[in-house]
C-alpha cells in the first residue's frame, strides 16, 4: 500500500519549498516592464537583498541559476590567464573552480576533503607563499551543500589580512543565504554569489551577485567580461531594462518580493535565522540517536561547522539509496541524494543522503521527515539506534 498520496514534500536542498503566497504573487498578468509598479518592486528587492547580506555594496541580478551566478562572478572578476586560489570543502567548491578553469582562469586548489571545514592556517600559508600576489581572488563556499560543511568566512578574511594579500574574497552563499547569518561588509567579502531557489523560497531563475567597490575597481576592463554578464549596468542602470539587460524576469521578481516580505517584514530576520538553527538541531538530534551503535553518522562531526539549511548523512551502502527510494515511493517525501561523496557506479555511492531544512520549512515538516525516515529504517530493517523521534521532539519542545 502507498501512503504517499496527499501533498508531496520535496526535502532536497534546492529547489526548496515555495510558499503558496510566493506562487500566488506570480499568478498575475504580465506587468509593464518600462514604468510602474515593477520598477518600484525591483528597487525594494535590491534594498531587501542588501539587508539580508548586511551590505551597502553593489547588487546585480541575472536571469540564471546558481551556475549562471558563478559564471557571472568569474566573468566579471577575471581575465584569461589570471590566477585564483580555490578552497574546496565539497562538490560545489570543486565545481565552481572547475568552471573558472574552463573559462581560462588558472586555479590552485586546496582541497580540505569531504568532512572538514577550511583550515585558515593553511590558507594563510598558501597566500604568504604567493609572494608576487598572483592570486586575484580566493574562492570559498560558505555552506557546501554536498557535505553540509559551514566555513568560517571571517577566519579566511583574517588569514588573507594576516598574509597581507590583496586578493578579492569571493564567497558562494547559494545554500546558506537567508538561512545562516552572513555579514558581507563586516566580514570583508568582495563578491557574494547566491540564487533564488533555496533560502529565498522562489523558483530557480534568479542569480544574484553582490560586489564591493574594491571588486568593481580592480576588475575594470577584464577580458572575460561580456555584455550580458557585465555587472556594472545591472548594478547602476541608467534605464530600467539595464537591470536585466533586456526583459525583466517579471514573475520571478514578483515572487521574490513576496518571499522577502515574508522573511523581513513578517517573520523577521532574527526569527528566520533562529528557526533554521532549531530545525537543524532537530535533525541532528535524530541522527545522533540513530547513529548509536549503527553505521549511520552525520557527515560533519562538529556541530560548529555544520550548515543550518541542509544536513548530509552517511547511512552505509546501500541504505542511503534504499531509504530515499522507500520514502519517495511510500510516504510522499523525497530526500536528497549524496553528492560528490562517491563516484556514481561505485557501490558506496548508495550510502549517502541529505535532508534539507531550508526556506519555507517549519517544525511539523521537519518532524514529519524524521518520522517517515524512522518508519523507513524499520520497514527496511536498517540498523539504527533508538529514540530519534523523542530526541527530535525534545528539541522542538524546549525551543518554543
Ligand atoms: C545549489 C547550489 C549551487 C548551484 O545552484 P544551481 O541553481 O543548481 O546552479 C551552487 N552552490 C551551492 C553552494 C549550492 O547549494
Amino acid at each position: 500500500m502507498s501512503l504517499g498520496f496527499g501533498r508531496h514534500y520535496l526535502a532536497i536542498p534546492g529547489p526548496s519549498v515555495m510558499p503558496d503566497r510566493v506562487l500566488n504573487a506570480m499568478h498575475v498578468p504580465a506587468p509593464n516592464i518600462y514604468t510602474g509598479a515593477l520598477v518600484d518592486t525591483v528597487d525594494g528587492i535590491v534594498a531587501d537583498l542588501r539587508t539580508l547580506a548586511h551590505t551597502k555594496d553593489n547588487v546585480a541580478i541575472y536571469i540564471a541559476n546558481g551556475h549562471g551566478a558563478w559564471e557571472a562572478a568569474n566573468a566579471n572578476v577575471f581575465s584569461r590567464g589570471d590566477r585564483a586560489l580555490s578552497l574546496a570543502t565539497g562538490r560545489f567548491g570543486i565545481n565552481w573552480a572547475a568552471q573558472a578553469r574552463e573559462m581560462g582562469v588558472e586555479i590552485d586548489m586546496i582541497d580540505f576533503g569531504l568532512r572538514a571545514p577550511v583550515d585558515a592556517q593553511r590558507v594563510e600559508e598558501a597566500l604568504r607563499a604567493d609572494t608576487g600576489h598572483s592570486y586575484k581572488a580566493v574562492l570559498l563556499t560558505h555552506v557546501d551543500t554536498a557535505t553540509s560543511v559551514r566555513n568560517d568566512v571571517q577566519a579566511v578574511r583574517q588569514a588573507m589580512d594576516a598574509a597581507g594579500h590583496p586578493a578579492l574574497l569571493m564567497v558562494d552563499c547559494v545554500a546558506s543565504f537567508a538561512c545562516d547569518p552572513f555579514e558581507m561588509d563586516a566580514w570583508g567579502v568582495d563578491v557574494l554569489v547566491t540564487a533564488s531557489q533555496k533560502g529565498l523560497m522562489t523558483p530557480p531563475g534568479l542569480g544574484i551577485l553582490f560586489f564591493s567597490d574594491k571588486a568593481k575597481q580592480t576588475t575594470r576592463g577584464n577580458d572575460l567580461r561580456t555584455p550580458y554578464w557585465d555587472w556594472q549596468p545591472r548594478a547602476e542602470p541608467q534605464e530600467f531594462y539595464q537591470h536585466f539587460y533586456g526583459t525583466a524576469p517579471t514573475h520571478l521578481l514578483l515572487g521574490l518580493a513576496e518571499a522577502l516580505n515574508m522573511i523581513l517584514r513578517e517573520e523577521g530576520y532574527e526569527a528566520v535565522m533562529q528557526r533554521h538553527k532549531t530545525l537543524a538541531r532537530t535533525v541532528w538530534a535524530a541522527f545522533d540517536a540513530w547513529s548509536d551503535g549503527s553505521e549511520i553518522a552525520l557527515n560533519i562531526a562538529d556541530p560548529a561547522f555544520r550548515g543550518h539549511s541542509v544536513t548530509a548523512a552517511r547511512m552505509g551502502a546501500p541504505h542511503g539509496t534504499a531509504l530515499r527510494e522507500w520514502t519517495e515511493k511510500n510516504v510522499g517525501v523525497t530526500l536528497g541524494i549524496g553528492l560528490g561523496m562517491a563516484e556514481p557506479g561505485d557501490p558506496s555511492w548508495h550510502g549517502f543522503l541529505r535532508v534539507a531544512h531550508m526556506g519555507h520549512v517549519n517544525a511539523h515538516m521537519t518532524l514529519g521527515v524524521l518520522s517517515v525516515m524512522e518508519a523507513g529504517l524499520r520497514a527496511l530493517d536498517i540498523p539504527h539506534g533508538p529514540g530519534a523521534l523523542d530526541a527530535a521532539a525534545q528539541v522542538i519542545a524546549s525551543s518554543c
